[in-house]
């Protein structure tokens, strides 16, 4: 049984989620069959050998330059060629934008079965069945994919990345496409800069209108800064234009499962809570002890985020120091 992972990555730098989806192919593998990563765009050899020591056998190096610019009709044309090649039978992509835009189109190619928001191992005894997150991870749904190609979306966060340190052979795959083969040209990308990606943050730290205005957030991004966070915000705040809309998490926003979500002055609405839920720890600073987002929190602090902050940052500082 070969597996085939989607390695996708930014500007040649690829991302955890991709370690995650390697290491995750290679423990459904354990050995019955070879892991092959799929990388499209410039990458350089040694970055392309980090693929191996999460646990692919070989890369297959996708390097035209008609690939330079994500595009998801060519991407996702090069995967399933990849995976045809190789007689793959699970494909892995990361549930992230991009996967999102791919996944599909790589099963519909490959008239395959797909589950996407995968946060589960395969169970294999009677049928193939995979767990994933629905209604922005307030429920579970088990799903049979009976198709004998599978194409599993993992949600990022979900799986620990473990080393498996294999050496793998790099290879130059050819899809045989050209620029014409898609419909749409990216003219070009404009990324944030400078930013940590909110869907890919470990640590977050988020505010809501309890910080009363825009001239406030310095409060928040200081501490986002000493923790190495990123900044997230409800929604009225981007409503209002005090943050830019692509930091607001919720049921319309963002969903995100970092290890830890500090929420600062947000009450803690259902909608809000449904797309920050599934974060591994949450720490709610609330002035109102009544704020439903204590009842999601697993540490609460009552008091007021402008007594309350500084001193937070003030100790994330002194311990920095001492490290
Ligand atoms: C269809 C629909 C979809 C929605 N989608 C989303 C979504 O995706 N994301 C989202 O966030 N919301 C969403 N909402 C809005 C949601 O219902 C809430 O209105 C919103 O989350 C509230 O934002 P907030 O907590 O920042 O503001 P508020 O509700 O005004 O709460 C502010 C909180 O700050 C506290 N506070 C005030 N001052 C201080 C202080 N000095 N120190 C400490 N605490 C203080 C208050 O006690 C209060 O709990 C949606 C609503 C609908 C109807």
């Amino acid at each position: 049984m070969n597996i085939l992972i989607y390695a996708e990555n930014q500007e040649g730098i690829f991302k955890k989620s991709v370690f995650e989806a390697v290491a995750y192919a290679n423990q459904v593998s354990a050995g019955n069959g070879e892991v092959i990563a799929v990388s499209v765009g410039k990458v350089a050899d040694e970055k392309l050998n980090e693929l191996a020591k999460y646990g692919a056998d070989k890369v297959l190096n996708y390097n035209q330059d008609y690939l330079g610019n994500f595009n998801g009709e060519l991407y996702s044309k090069v995967i399933a060629h990849a995976a045809k090649n190789c007689n793959a039978s699970i494909v892995v992509i990361s549930n992230t934008y991009s996967g999102k835009m791919v996944a599909p189109r790589v099963a519909a190619q490959l008239n395959a079965g797909i589950a996407s928001g995968v946060i589960s191992y395969p169970e294999v005894n009677g049928g193939f069945k995979v767990r994933r997150g629905v209604f922005s991870g307030k429920a579970f749904a088990d799903v049979a994919i009976n198709t004998s190609v599978k194409v599993l979306a993992l949600t990022p966060n979900s799986f620990n990345i473990v080393e498996a340190n294999k050496t793998a052979a790099i290879e130059l795959g050819d899809a045989g496409l050209s620029a014409a083969d898609a419909k749409t040209k990216s003219i070009e990308v404009a990324r944030a800069s400078g930013k940590i990606p909110l869907t890919e943050a470990e640590l977050v730290v988020s505010a809501g209108r309890g910080m009363k205005g825009p001239e406030n957030w310095h409060m928040v991004e200081e501490l986002a800064d000493i923790l190495g966070a990123a900044t997230a915000c409800s929604k009225p705040v981007s409503d209002m234009h005090w943050r830019p809309h692509s930091e607001h998490v919720g049921q319309t926003g963002i969903t995100i499962k970092p290890n830890l979500y500090i929420a600062i002055g947000i009450s803690g609405a259902i909608q809000h809570l449904a797309g920050v839920s599934s974060s591994k720890v949450i720490v709610a600073i609330n002035k109102d002890p009544e704020a439903p987002f204590f009842k999601a929190a697993d540490y609460g602090i009552v008091g007021d985020a402008f007594d309350v902050l500084p001193k937070i940052t003030a100790a994330a500082k002194a311990f920095k120091a001492k490290a």
